[in-house]
């Protein structure tokens, strides 16, 4: 496997391979990989060469977030990426992020649900995958459902900047508990995997009643509030929309997505289910 840690090398070797006929697949990850990062991996390496970043980025950390203590295992990841038979992990310098004056930014998408509890998260998301995508110049690029918003963010992003490179959704991966595959699940103890099990339980029955003819928004989401609660989460929001995020309290209909974001002690969870 090549580790290219130099923007420039990095351009260079991405200049170099569109001279051939093949695509490049690219997958940004901050790290501590895991199945869910792996799905993102093998769905990339279906499309083309396969590039997998891990950069833990600044920018998208809020103050008083985990930045200095978000989980890193260099080592374990590069034998996944190895045992994966990755060509490609870059590894850049924090110099990619060093001395930015110029930032993406979608106001309309950065007032809503996540963005209402991380100010600047998505600011950071954005400019990061955009400078990402200027140097690795991927043809297709992989987003994991689990990080719904983002997904939708990045993906108007590429439509907005006319961008060279097709966004690839990918299916969240959970334990066999339900929880949805994190690098931050570590931070939870015994008793934290016990309950946030109940997260992804609570949503889906939550689902299950809409399944059952249950269509107003309000008694879906109060539903679900109310047993995040007993179950002694702390709720940032749960809320039900149409999928490209713009729809709040009207009605709901097949398709829709409900959307929570919980905390657990000092644990932030979030995670989603689409109506069906
Ligand atoms: P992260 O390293 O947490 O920034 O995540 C890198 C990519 O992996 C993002 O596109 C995430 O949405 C995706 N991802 C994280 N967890 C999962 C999961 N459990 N299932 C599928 N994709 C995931």
């Amino acid at each position: 496997m090549k580790i290219i840690t130099e923007i420039a090398e990095m351009k260079e070797f991405s200049r170099n391979f569109k001279k051939s006929e093949k695509k490049i697949s690219f997958v940004p990850t901050m790290g501590k990989l895991h199945k869910g990062h792996v799905r993102l991996i093998e769905s990339a390496k279906r499309y083309g060469e396969t590039i997998v970043s891990i950069f833990i980025n600044p920018l998208q950390f809020g103050r008083g977030e985990d930045f200095d203590k978000y989980p890193k295992d260099i080592e374990g990841d590069e034998k996944i990426l190895l045992d994966l038979d990755v060509p490609v992990l870059f590894y850049p310098e924090s110099n990619i992020v060093k001395n930015t004056d110029t930032f993406i930014v979608n106001p309309e998408y950065s007032k809503k649900l996540e963005g209402l509890f991380r100010s600047s998260h998505f600011q950071g998301v954005l400019t990061i995958v955009m400078k990402l995508f200027c140097v690795v110049e991927p043809d297709f690029a992989f987003f994991g459902l689990k990080d719904y918003q983002q997904y939708v963010l990045i993906k108007k992003m590429a439509e907005d900047f006319f961008l060279n490179v097709k966004i690839i959704p990918v299916e969240t991966v959970r334990e066999e508990s339900g929880i949805a595959m994190s690098s931050r699940n570590i931070y939870l103890d015994g008793a934290g995997k016990e309950a946030a099990s109940a997260f992804y339980k609570i949503l889906s029955s939550t689902a299950d009643l809409f399944k059952k003819g249950e269509k107003s928004p309000e008694k879906l989401t109060g539903f679900a509030v109310k047993e995040l609660i007993k179950n002694g989460f702390k709720v940032d929001y749960v809320e039900i929309t149409d999928p490209a995020l713009n729809r709040k309290y009207q009605n709901t209909e097949k398709g829709d997505i409900i959307l929570a974001a919980i905390r657990y002690k000092e644990v932030r969870l979030i995670d989603n289910v689409f109506l069906i």
